[in-house]
C-alpha cells in the first residue's frame, strides 16, 4: 500500500514549496491508489501557530490538493498534529536510552559554542559526538541538583561513510564525521524534527518519503534511527528545490513565496498547480498546459529531473493567462472574478472608506482601483515630489518592509501602532514617513487612508508592493543591506 505524506511546520505563511511537494506526493499516491496524509509538525512551540496551520490547510484546499488523512479530516493513524503525540516520542526516546543508542546531555548552549570554537581553532573539522559532550558524574549530579533539564541526544558514528539511497539520485555518500550527536528530545521534553519525523513516518506506515532536497543531510540520522528501532525505512525521494530566476533558492526577498499571494494577486488555482507540476517534471507529450487530473494519469516520479527548476513569475502569468482565456466560460469568469474581487467584507470596507469622498457612483472606480490590482504602476515623479530625500525614502520602505515581515496581525489598528512606532524610532514625523508608503501602496500621493488600504489588500499584496517600490527606487545592494540591517537592529 502506497502511503505518502507532507509534513509542513506551521511557522509562517503557506509556502509554494509546500504546495509543490504536496502536488507530487498527491500525484504519486493517486496513481498508485494509495493514501496522501497531511501531518502538522508543530513541535517548535515558539514558532508554530494555529493561524499558520489553518492557512496551510486553506491554501492547499484552494489549490485542490486534497489529503485523505489529516488533523481536520482524521484517519486511522492520528493524531496528525505532533504536539498531540508527545507521549509517543518520550516513549521512543526512552527506548533508545535503554538500549544505549541515546543519552542525556547536560551541556549548556554556551559550552557547545565554546567547544565548537575550540575545535575550529585547532582545525578539527568534526561534528560533536557523545564522547565530546561527556561530563563527570559529579558534574552531572551538580547540574541536576541545580535543576538544569537535560536534552536527549542520539549516538552517531564518529566517522566513516554513510550510504543513503534516494530513488532519484541513487546511492548518496555522506560523511559521519559531519554529523552531530543530534538532539532527539529538547529541554522542554518535546522532540526535534528528526525523532518525531521518523517515529511518525513509521507509525503512520508511510511507504515513500517525497520531500525537498534540503532534507538530504538529515537522511543519515533518520536511517540510523530506523536501524536503532529495527524498522524498515520508507523509500526516499528528494525533490529538487525551487529556484529564483537567478538560480538561488526560492526566497521571499526575490519572489513572492506565499500561496495566498498568488490567490490575492488574481491567479487561478488551476494555473498555479499546472505551473508547479512543471517544476522538474513534464508531460510525456511535453504539453505545457495540463490539469491536475491529467497530471495524475500521466505521472511518473522516476521522470523528475534534478536540475533546479526555476519558478518564474512571467511564465506563471503566461500559463495562467491560458487558463483564464481558454477554460472559463463567461458566466464562470464572472463568478470567479466576483469571488476574487469581493471576498467577504471587502466591499463594505471599501464603501466605508470611499462613500464620503464621491459625488457620483462613477467616481468610485478610479478611487477604488488600488484595491483591485496586484500592484500599482509607479512613477519616479511621485517619489521626487516628496518631502524626504531619496535615500531616506528607500530606508523608510526597507525598514517598514522588515518590520511588516514579522507582522501577523493585519488589522488596521495593529498596523497603525507598528508603523507609528517605527516612524518614531527613526525620528521621523509620521506624516513624512507615510508619504513614500502611500506612493508604494497606491502609486499616488492621493490615496485612501494607507492603514486601511494595507489592511484591506492584506499582508501578501502589501509586502510585495513595498518590495517592488524598493526595487523601483534602485533597490538595496548587498552591502547597503548589511549597513541598513545593523541600523535597523539598533532601533
Ligand atoms: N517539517 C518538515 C518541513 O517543514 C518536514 C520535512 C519532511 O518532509 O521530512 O518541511
Amino acid at each position: 500500500m502506497v502511503r505518502v505524506r507532507i509534513a509542513p511546520s506551521p511557522t509562517g505563511d503557506p509556502h509554494v514549496g509546500t504546495a509543490y511537494i504536496a502536488l507530487f506526493n498527491m500525484c504519486f499516491a493517486r496513481q498508485a491508489g494509495g493514501k496522501f496524509v497531511l501531518r502538522i509538525e508543530d513541535t517548535d512551540q515558539q514558532r508554530s501557530t494555529a493561524k499558520s496551520e489553518q492557512a496551510i490547510l486553506d491554501s492547499l484546499s484552494w489549490l485542490g490538493l486534497q489529503w485523505d488523512e489529516g488533523p481536520d479530516v482524521g484517519g486511522e493513524y492520528g493524531p496528525y498534529r505532533q504536539s498531540e503525540r508527545a507521549d509517543i516520542y518520550t516513549k521512543h526516546a526512552q527506548q533508545l536510552i535503554d538500549s544505549g543508542k541515546a543519552f542525556y546531555c547536560y551541556r549548556t548552549p554556551q559550552e557547545l559554542d565554546e567547544l565548537r570554537a575550540q575545535r575550529r581553532e585547532q582545525g578539527i573539522q568534526k561534528a560533536l559526538k557523545a564522547s565530546d559532550l561527556q561530563l563527570s558524574n559529579e558534574e552531572i549530579e551538580r547540574r541536576k541538583a541545580q535543576g538544569i533539564a537535560p536534552v536527549v541526544r542520539m549516538v552517531v558514528p564518529e566517522e566513516g561513510p554513510c550510504h543513503v539511497r534516494d530513488r532519484l539520485r541513487g546511492l548518496i555518500e555522506l560523511d559521519w564525521a559531519n554529523v552531530d550527536a543530534q538532539i532527539l528530545l529538547k529541554q522542554d521534553g518535546l522532540p526535534t524534527y528528526h525523532l518525531a519525523n521518523v517515529v511518525d513516518d513509521h507509525l503512520m506506515q508511510i511507504s515513500h518519503v517525497i520531500r525537498g532536497e534540503e532534507w538530504i543531510n538529515s537522511a543519515p540520522k533518520h536511517q540510523l534511527l530506523y536501524e536503532y528501532f529495527g524498522w524498515d525505512m520508507p523509500e526516499l525521494v528528494h525533490m529538487p528545490l525551487l529556484r529564483n530566476p537567478d538560480k538561488s533558492k526560492l526566497s521571499k526577498r526575490k519572489n513572492p513565496t506565499s500561496i495566498t499571494y498568488y490567490r490575492d494577486a488574481g491567479f487561478m488555482p488551476e494555473g498555479l498547480v499546472n505551473y508547479l507540476g512543471r517544476m522538474g517534471w513534464s508531460m510525456p507529450d511535453e504539453s505545457e498546459k495540463f490539469s491536475l487530473g491529467e497530471m495524475v494519469s500521466q505521472f511518473d516520479i522516476d521522470k523528475v529531473s534534478l536540475g533546479g527548476p526555476v519558478f518564474d513569475q512571467e511564465k506563471l502569468r503566461w500559463l495562467n493567462g491560458l487558463w483564464i482565456r481558454e477554460d472559463l466560460q463567461p458566466a464562470e469568469f464572472i463568478q470567479r472574478y466576483a469571488n476574487w474581487a469581493f471576498p467577504q467584507g471587502k466591499a463594505e470596507a471599501i464603501v466605508d472608506l470611499l462613500q464620503q469622498r464621491v459625488e457620483t457612483f462613477a467616481d468610485m472606480a478610479p478611487l477604488a482601483s488600488v484595491f483591485f490590482v496586484d500592484h500599482p504602476s509607479l512613477k519616479q515623479e511621485s517619489f521626487d515630489a516628496l518631502k524626504l530625500d531619496a535615500e531616506t525614502q528607500l530606508k523608510v520602505l526597507q525598514f517598514l518592509s522588515w518590520t511588516l515581515d514579522q507582522q501577523s496581525d493585519w488589522q488596521r489598528d495593529a498596523l497603525y501602532q507598528q508603523i507609528a512606532a517605527l516612524a518614531d524610532k527613526m525620528g521621523l514625523k509620521l506624516r513624512d514617513f507615510l508619504q513614500p508608503v502611500f506612493v508604494a501602496m497606491s502609486g499616488s500621493t492621493v490615496c485612501p487612508p494607507v492603514f486601511d488600504l494595507m489592511s484591506i489588500v492584506g499582508a501578501d499584496l502589501s509586502r510585495v508592493r513595498l518590495r517592488l517600490a524598493i526595487e523601483f527606487l534602485g533597490g538595496v545592494s548587498k552591502k547597503a543591506a548589511k549597513r541598513l540591517e545593523k541600523e535597523f537592529a539598533t532601533l
